[in-house]
């Protein structure tokens, strides 16, 4: 069993698709302390609950309000990309605890889907865990997906978020030039 960290709904599509086509069995992990306000968390979940119904995916759900726990963990690395490193390390770290516990052979994220995530990091911290624990990192470059991913999403009416999730993303959302704008 592979055990995919799953970022959010309309993410997942593509990942999903190309892993069954592969015959792996997936089972899905929503662990995303990052995601803020609490509304968008819960919109983000109900994303998900919707496209996991559809693809007849397991998901593990951890669906605790994590504000607390990602600002002590990104605590004064508030920019790109030490805050996205930390953010990732986060949340494969508890990617492969769970799949040490569930036995699971592998571990992926979807975050691997996305163009707008610093794609080679997250290999790197894939890469650094699949050596420290002893358990397969599953590595593919879903990006080449992430325009399908989309138009499915938009057929199937998921919602789809308009930042990467934390108040810093949602921030840097309006503020396109900040430097300039903030002060
Ligand atoms: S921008 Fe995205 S990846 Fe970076 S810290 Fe915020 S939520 Fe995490």
């Amino acid at each position: 069993m592979l055990l995919l960290h799953i970022c959010c709904g309309p993410c997942a599509l593509y990942p999903l698709e190309q892993l069954k086509q592969r015959g792996y069995p997936v089972k899905g992990l929503f662990y995303n302390p990052n995601i803020h306000p609490y509304l968008e968390f819960k919109a983000r979940i109900q994303a998900l609950e919707t496209v996991s119904k559809r693809e007849k995916v397991e998901i593990l759900w951890v669906k605790d309000y994590g504000l607390e726990f990602f600002l002590e963990e990104t605590l004064f690395q508030w920019e790109k990309p030490k805050r996205c490193e930390r953010c990732y390390y986060m949340r494969l770290k508890k990617t492969v605890e769970v799949a040490l516990e569930l036995r699971a052979e592998a571990f992926s994220t979807t975050l691997l889907q996305s163009p707008f995530q610093f794609h080679e990091l997250i290999k790197e911290i894939g890469e650094e865990l699949e050596d420290r624990y002893k358990i397969t990192f599953f590595y593919e470059d879903w990006r080449r997906g992430y325009k399908e991913g989309k138009a499915k999403a938009m057929e199937l009416g998921v919602y789809r978020q308009k930042y990467c999730g934390c108040l810093f993303s949602e921030k840097e959302r309006y503020l396109p030039h900040r430097k300039e704008k903030i002060y």
